[in-house]
């Protein structure tokens, strides 16, 4: 399968890599949109969120992005956590990831 986010995981394709465990790795948007934007991903390739399933671990996947905001220093001032999905959600690359973004105050609603 030609996927880009599993490249970055099997580090076929470089990347920067804040945080990585046996179920999911982190690494830093391309196109950051504050001043902490990193995206988490399960090393296992699932579509997107809505493509999830019994094997698929949402928990691991979570928590992962929950220690990359303290890592990042975000504990405190706080952090946003967003997942894309599909057309509508602005989902850009199949392969599931969550967005950790903070270093800034965020709006809502989102556009
Ligand atoms: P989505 O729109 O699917 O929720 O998010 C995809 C994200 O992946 C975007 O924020 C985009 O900037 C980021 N992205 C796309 N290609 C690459 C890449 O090759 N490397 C990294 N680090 N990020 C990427
Ligand atoms: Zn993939």
């Amino acid at each position: 399968m030609d996927c880009l986010f599993c490249k970055i995981a099997s580090k076929e394709i470089p990347s920067d890599i804040v945080y990585e465990n046996d179920e999911a790795i982190a690494f830093r948007d391309l196109n950051p949109q504050a001043p902490t934007h990193v995206l988490v991903i399960p090393k296992k390739h699932v579509d997107s969120i809505s493509k999830t399933g019994e094997g698929d671990n949402l928990q691991a996947l979570m928590a992962a992005a929950v220690e990359v905001a303290k890592l990042e220093g975000l504990e405190h001032t706080g952090f946003r956590l967003v997942i894309n999905d599909g057309q509508h959600g602005g989902q850009t690359v199949f392969h599931l990831h969550v967005h950790v973004l903070g270093g800034r105050v965020m709006t809502w609603p989102p556009g």
